[in-house]
């Protein structure tokens, strides 16, 4: 059928994944139709179907929630609170800051902005598929993507948040990612983790499915793999506990992410992070490595 039959899985060095359906999802961006998720017996690892061979038409207009423009107001105000957290949560597993960092996939800016503001908006480039930078970034360095290849290499550090499962071909779309540092360099992915709890308790509603925006879905064991596969040696794992009770909330009932699901998302938020300490899931897993 397509190359998704013969990927390498992550279960067993020499065979390849073995998909097994897990049913319709709700199409997200109301563009492609019928559209649904297969996961690897073995291995965890899942992908959304049908194909996409090019995800550009996706996000055309910047109308996922990626890329949401929201700059006023409380919601703002949140999100601009947990960004801050995030950003110094991962300064400090890198343990040191990098003097310069690409944020590959840099969605509406609002992380990239936050971790500038913490090490030195001149140290942060946002980089994303779009020719000019997002309203977050104005005045602060971008990178579009199409000029990637005249910097590659040229990054202490490159950080992809929620990237990796935005394409069918994660494994290439890694290598791209690698290839903006050079030998030494640290890489860090996180993306949504396949395995946590609330993909179990919540189904098809637990919003980091998000299809078809996601087009690979990994566990614990896929991603690693992918990233040893990638040349990069991984230093640290860790979960990341990332807000998605307020949007899982929101597609349960049918309705419009807004405020309010948002609100609800916050007052849940305590219990969420429970429900992934106990069981050891986290909502993301989040891996440093450095290119070898
Ligand atoms: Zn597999």
């Amino acid at each position: 059928m397509t190359y998704a039959d013969r990927r390498p899985c992550a279960a067993n060095d020499g065979s390849t994944c073995e998909f097994v359906s897990l049913g319709s999802f709700d199409d997200k961006s109301g563009l492609v139709g019928e559209v649904s998720v297969a996961q690897c017996r073995r291995c965890g690892f899942g992908i959304s179907l049908p194909p996409l061979r090019d995800v550009g038409f996706l996000y055309a207009d910047r109308e996922s929630q990626d890329f949401q423009p929201d700059t006023r107001g409380l919601a703002y105000a949140i999100k601009n609170w947990f960004f801050r957290r995030q950003a110094a949560a991962l300064i400090r597993q890198l343990g040191k800051q990098p003097a310069s960092v690409l944020d590959f996939g840099c969605g509406s800016g609002q992380f990239t902005r936050c971790l500038g503001d913490l090490i030195g908006a001149e140290r942060v480039t946002g980089s994303d598929f779009h020719d000019h930078p997002p309203e977050e970034l104005r005045g602060r360095n971008y990178l579009p993507a199409a000029n990637r290849e005249d910097h590659s290499g040229a990054f202490e550090a490159v950080i992809a948040m929620h990237v990796l499962e935005h394409d069918d071909d994660s494994a290439a779309l890694l290598e791209q990612i690698v290839s903006m540092v050079p030998r030494g360099g640290t890489v860090v992915i996180e993306v949504p983790n396949i395995q946590c709890v609330w993909a179990r308790i919540l189904g098809r509603h637990w919003d980091a499915w998000y299809l078809p925006y996601h087009r690979t879905h990994f566990s614990r064991r896929a991603l690693r793999k992918m990233m040893t596969r990638a040349g990069l040696t991984i230093l640290t794992e860790q979960g990341a506990c990332v807000p998605t009770m307020g949007r899982s909330f929101a597609n349960m009932f049918g309705a419009q992410n807004n405020l309010f699901f948002l609100l609800a998302g916050a007052a849940l938020h305590p219990v969420q992070w429970l429900g992934e300490k106990l069981t050891g899931e986290a909502s993301a897993i989040r891996i440093i490595a450095q290119r070898g």
